[in-house]
């Protein structure tokens, strides 16, 4: 059986090796190449056998990169020129030299890959980076699709809405088979307020007036508007996700206390805490800062689960300090693991950080990672052999959005 060289760009931990791995695609890795010296290291420490380059990648020369006669190409490149919080200086952006220098070299490959596989944040579908990739995709005969995934649609209770453009040359054909796919592609608009919704047979169906009513019984008690709190509602109501309980570890283990929420954070954001329970099938996306920074970076779990939440936080002004921190004390509010944030990404068991990596770390690179499954599916797709009748070529494609916009089914 054909064997695919695989060149994976903007390695980090291997989430796209991993991928390629659960995708069945009879591939090898004939390099790997990242600068983060820690990531290096994690890699090293899954894949010993895997050649790892920890070079920059503008200063690899052309002819090394023939040399590895490499038939695929995975890539996630830096995110931060493109990112919502960040100035989104895309093309200007010192952080995106390396992508363009992969650009201006791809049509001096001769034989070109078959197989181009990309991810980035949300916001690069619309950056002038995207705009210059897709005219050398063109220029180089290739045909491609785009989609904005989030792993809510593969049944995976975590928020993670990611770009991702799949090229193949043009003798070759995007399946379109993959009706999970299908399902999952994604309006731009939708981001983080709406997640695909997957129609699930056993979903129950509210009216508004129910809907209306349940929200007046609950108790609006955290910095969230009341169209949040019904969106987390619904999340947590289609049965098309798995629950949270699947990705935790035993939780009799004695060092689980080390993950506790501490004290002054209790004290300070308790508000703004994204709180979620084991039976929740939902959770925010987990970022680089989690654990370290607090708005935004990924949810925690509440342990104690006597305890009603709504009780707590509903008269929690009127307490001193000493009593607030007991009362959020007694949620017993904690962390998710490492290993159990690499579950919610779908790594695999057999994956593992290597001891001298602190928990920060480990958590900093999870957050530049993907989600593994997300990315096996579209693999598939990409391989797939089947042929769709309505496979075009690339001069012919619609635009992103409009390709982007089909509804979710
Ligand atoms: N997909 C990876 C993460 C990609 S994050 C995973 O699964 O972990 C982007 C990575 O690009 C980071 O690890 C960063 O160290 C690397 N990187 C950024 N600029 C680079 C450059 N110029 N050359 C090589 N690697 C680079």
């Amino acid at each position: 059986m054909e064997i695919l060289r695989v060149l994976e760009l903007y390695s980090g931990i291997g989430g796209m090796h991993y991928a390629l791995k659960q995708s069945g695609i009879s591939g090898q890795v004939v390099a790997a190449i990242d600068i983060n010296t820690t990531a290096n290291q994690v890699y090293r420490h899954n894949f010993p056998g895997t050649p790892l380059w920890n070079r920059t990648i503008e200063g690899i020369l052309l002819d090394e990169f023939k040399n590895l006669q490499f038939d695929m190409i995975l890539m996630s490149p830096p995110c931060q020129p493109f990112t919502r919080l960040g100035r989104q200086r895309g093309i200007a952006d010192p952080r995106t030299k390396s992508f363009l220098y992969i650009l201006n070299l791809l049509p001096r490959l001769s034989p070109l890959p078959r197989f181009i596989l990309l991810e980035n944040v949300k916001g690069f579908e619309s950056s002038s980076v995207r705009q210059y990739f897709v005219q050398i995709l063109m220029e180089c005969g290739y045909i491609f699709q785009e989609v904005m995934v989030s792993p809510t649609s593969v049944g995976i209770p975590n928020s993670r809405l990611r770009y991702f453009l799949m090229a193949k040359i043009s003798t070759e054909s995007i399946s379109s088979k993959s009706k999970d796919l299908q399902m999952s592609l994604l309006p731009a608009e939708t981001e983080s307020s709406v997640e695909p919704s997957l129609s699930s047979p056993q979903k129950p169906v509210t009216s508004s007036l129910e809907k209306e009513e349940e929200m007046e019984d609950r108790v609006l008690y955290k910095l969230e508007t009341t169209n949040d709190a019904q969106r987390k509602l619904n999340q947590n109501r289609n049965l098309s996700i798995r629950q949270i309980q699947d990705f935790l570890e035993p939780q009799e283990n004695d060092d689980m206390d080390q993950y506790l929420v501490p004290s002054d954070v209790l004290l300070r954001y308790a508000l703004i805490l994204d709180i979620v329970k084991p039976i929740c099938r939902r959770s925010i996306c987990f970022t680089k800062g989690y654990g370290r920074y607090v708005e935004g970076t990924g949810s925690v779990l509440q342990c104690d689960l006597e305890t009603e939440i709504e009780c707590v936080f509903k008269n929690l002004d009127q307490f001193s300090e000493e009593e607030k921190l007991q009362q959020l004390q007694g949620l017993k509010l904690r962390y998710f693991t490492p290993r159990e944030v690499a579950n919610i990404m779908g790594f695999p068991k057999s994956f593992s950080f290597p001891d001298q990596i602190p928990t920060r770390q480990c958590y900093k690179l999870l957050g530049n990672s993907l989600n593994v499954v997300v990315v096996t599916r579209l693999l598939h797709q990409l391989l797939s052999k089947w042929v769709s009748p309505s496979t075009r070529s690339c001069r012919e494609c619609r635009s992103w959005r409009n390709v982007s916009s089909a509804p979710p089914n």
